[in-house]
């Protein structure tokens, strides 16, 4: 009621205020004097990591349809981005590339990261905020919502109103599995932190945010990665009741090799349906989930193998020692070996048959 609602909006102004430190009062100033935003509003969001504001653009350069932008400040005095630190260290590109006693130039990575990823995201044609402007910590984009500046809802707050929601929410979960293909295969990234939370309805369209934690494809833990994104989406669309594919069945088809041609947001689409309509037995696919999931999957980011000594073992034995190499070869265009319709998680034997979905013994 109103008096939690007073309550909530004095402790959003307090973690306001706390993320605006002097040195991003001054970036926002900035923004304002040189004309990128007219005006910065109120929070669209307060998170453990980052505030997202609203603004109005008053710049003609823009591109931003009814003036609206979304600035996601990162927050600087946050224990939390020590834990990522991880995504960052088995990327080679990074290895120098921070000091670890500064906070600053950490969250101005992870803005960076946020900056980049989205504009390839973006170019792709996979429905997403195109980013703005990044100064240090501090990163504009277009705003993703309606013409009165109103946010749009995260797909976990989505209700819809249609005659048939289930057949609207397999149309969105198939949608979904493309973009998630084209990540991977054309902007050559996975998530890694998928889910209806950093999903927003706009436009009827799903659109992907939040990707500063995203990893490159070839990041020695990125299947496991697209493993907890594909656990994530497809236990979100089952309690939809949707009648999902299989966990590996959509890991095979997210990381099947294709042509460019070929990631059409539509041909993808087709080929989800030809899944989904070629399944013999729901049940089946249940149970393959299952089996899937009994491998190693992390369930948070801080189970995530110690990727600093993957990195390591990469130099010193290559490719061989990962334990993806079978799938990772058809992903790069190069010629899949014998066993390539196995997903090897394991090396010993009882691994393999387990992944292969034989009975183990
Ligand atoms: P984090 O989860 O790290 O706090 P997100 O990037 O997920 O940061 O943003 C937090 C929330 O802010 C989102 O769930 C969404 O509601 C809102 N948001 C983020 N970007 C935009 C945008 N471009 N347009 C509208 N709302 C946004
Ligand atoms: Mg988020």
């Amino acid at each position: 009621d109103s008096g939690d609602e007073r309550h909530k909006d004095k402790s959003d102004r307090a973690t306001t205020e706390q993320v605006l430190d002097p040195k991003t009062r001054r970036i926002l100033f900035q923004m304002i004097n040189s004309g990128i935003v007219s005006e910065i509003n109120g929070t669209i969001s307060t998170g453990k990591e980052a505030n997202v504001y609203h603004a109005l653009s008053s710049s003609e350069d823009l591109d931003t349809p009814d003036k609206h932008v979304a600035i996601k400040v990162y927050k600087t005095s946050i224990l939390v981005f020590k834990d990522r630190e991880k995504y960052v260290t088995g990327e080679f590109r990074f290895r120098k590339g921070f000091n670890k006693s500064d906070n600053r130039s950490m969250v101005k990575l992870w803005a960076e990261k946020e900056m980049r990823n989205l504009k390839r995201i973006h170019a792709a044609g996979v429905p997403s905020p195109e980013p703005l402007y990044l100064k240090r910590h501090v990163l504009a984009m277009t705003f993703l919502g309606d013409s009165k500046g109103k946010a749009a809802p995260r797909l976990k707050d989505v209700e819809f109103t249609d005659e048939d929601p289930v057949s609207r929410w397999r149309s969105v979960y198939i949608e979904l599995l493309a973009y998630m293909r084209i990540l991977l295969q054309q902007c050559k990234l996975v998530h890694a932190d998928l889910s209806e939370y950093n999903i927003l309805w706009h436009r009827d369209r799903p659109y992907i945010i939040d990707v500063s934690q995203s990893v490159e494809a070839d990041h020695p833990r990125s299947l496991d990665f697209l493993r907890m994104d594909i656990k994530n989406v497809n236990d979100f669309f089952k309690r939809h009741g949707i009648s999902v594919l299989s966990d590996k069945k959509v890991f095979q088809f997210i990381t099947k090799h294709a042509e460019d041609a070929e990631l059409d947001v539509d041909t993808l689409r087709v080929e989800v349906e030809k899944l989904l309509a070629e399944r013999i037995d729901e049940e089946e696919d249940e149970v393959e989930t299952e089996v899937f999931r009994k491998q190693y999957i992390p369930q948070t980011l801080d189970e995530v193998y110690d990727a600093e000594l993957d990195a390591e073992n990469l130099k010193v034995t290559g490719r061989n020692a990962l334990v993806y190499k079978d799938l990772l070869a058809p992903l790069k265009g190069e010629k899949p070996e014998p066993t390539s319709d196995s997903i090897v998680t394991n090396t010993s034997a009882s691994g393999q048959a387990r992944a292969s979905g034989q009975e183990v013994e």
